[in-house]
């Protein structure tokens, strides 16, 4: 296997890849960046984008990204399709695979592998995989034009979602486990506020029917408790949209992780347990996970990278 050596290896191109490669594109550190699964991160599958400062009348997710690609690839960032499959960060320089076959040797890694959509687990979800389950709303919801779907979540992507689907769909479901969303109020205004949309709280999904694609969800009503109900809604599609998983497996051998995944820093750094190795953006933040605060840590990311490698 041939190997090349690189000064920073930045694995990952959402907003904190591209930003990191920015800086350190700038600061002549001839980054190499590999995009990963899903090039363009999380936000190519978003709509509008209203809270990113310098866009006072939005931006859709897939434009930002774009801009962003754009930037990193006018200061020279080499930016490649790839993931990386294997890591040696015994020592330095570390060793990365990528797609099994590419050895690179890299004195500095900023990992921003971000995090991919969760699922509920049940085997129903994989037996209508492409048959009506989705996690994501933007890319599949134009198959659901004058139909009924369901979103499952409480949280600021359920309420995204749903409203998105709102404007395709004639009836959206939005089932939450709890008495309350846990969205943002005015994502929560705008759901209650818009008038085919229908929130069922208090409901868990339990499974799903259908001939020859999903045709309704199984719910329970107050699951566990002494007023229990079994519940089913006709559905054409079935949404998700209840967080995330941090991609850091790949990573796990050498970085220190939370228990779900998210790798531990320094805090207000983007230090890793192991120098040289930087983690910006979703994959190392459970707690604020915006494309902003994403696009500060990978900027942070880029600093420390060319502190480290100064210092060597
Ligand atoms: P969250 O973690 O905020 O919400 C996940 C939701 O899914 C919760 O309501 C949770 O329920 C529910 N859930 C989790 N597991 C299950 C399960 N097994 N069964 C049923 N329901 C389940 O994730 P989001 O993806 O919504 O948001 C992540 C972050 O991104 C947040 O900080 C959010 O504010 C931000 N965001 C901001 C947007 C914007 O500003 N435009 C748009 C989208 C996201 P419970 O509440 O019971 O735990």
């Amino acid at each position: 296997m041939e190997t090349e050596k690189v000064k920073c290896l930045i694995v990952g191109s959402g907003p904190a890849g591209y930003t990191a490669a920015i800086y350190t594109s700038r600061a002549n550190l001839s980054p190499v960046l590999y995009e990963g699964i899903q090039p363009g991160g999380q936000l190519t599958i978003t709509t509008e984008v209203e809270n990113f400062p310098g866009y006072p009348d939005g931006v859709t997710g897939p434009e930002l990204m774009e801009n962003m690609r754009k930037q990193a690839l006018r200061f020279g960032t080499d930016i490649r399709r790839g993931i990386v499959t294997s890591t040696d960060f015994s020592r330095n320089p570390y060793k990365v695979i990528v797609d099994g076959k590419t050895e690179i040797e890299a004195e500095t890694i900023i990992v921003a592998t971000g995090a991919t959509a969760k699922y509920l687990g049940l085997p129903d979800e994989q037996k209508y995989a492409g048959m009506g389950v989705s996690a994501c709303a933007t890319c599949d919801g134009f198959f659901y034009r004058k139909k009924v779907v369901a979103v499952v979540g409480g949280g600021d992507t359920a309420c995204e979602e749903a409203l998105y689907l709102s404007g395709l769909a004639k009836r959206v479901y939005l089932i939450v486990r709890k008495p309350y969303l846990r969205a943002s109020k005015v994502m929560q205004e705008r759901v209650f506020s818009t008038e085919n949309i229908t929130v069922l709280f208090e409901h868990n999904t339990v499974g799903l029917f259908g001939e020859n694609g999903v045709e309704g969800a199984h719910l329970v009503k107050r699951m566990g408790e002494a007023d229990e109900e079994k519940v089913d809604i006709a559905i054409d599609g079935f949404f998700l949209a209840i967080g995330h998983k941090p991609n850091s497996d790949v990573f796990k051998p050498w970085l220190d992780t939370d228990e779900v995944g998210y790798i531990k820093t320094v805090p207000g750094t983007p230090k890793t347990n192991v120098p040289g190795i930087f983690a910006a953006g979703d994959v190392a933040d459970p707690t604020y996970r915006q494309a902003i605060t994403a696009a500060a840590s990978g900027c942070k990311a880029a600093i420390e990278a060319e502190r480290y490698l100064l210092g060597q």
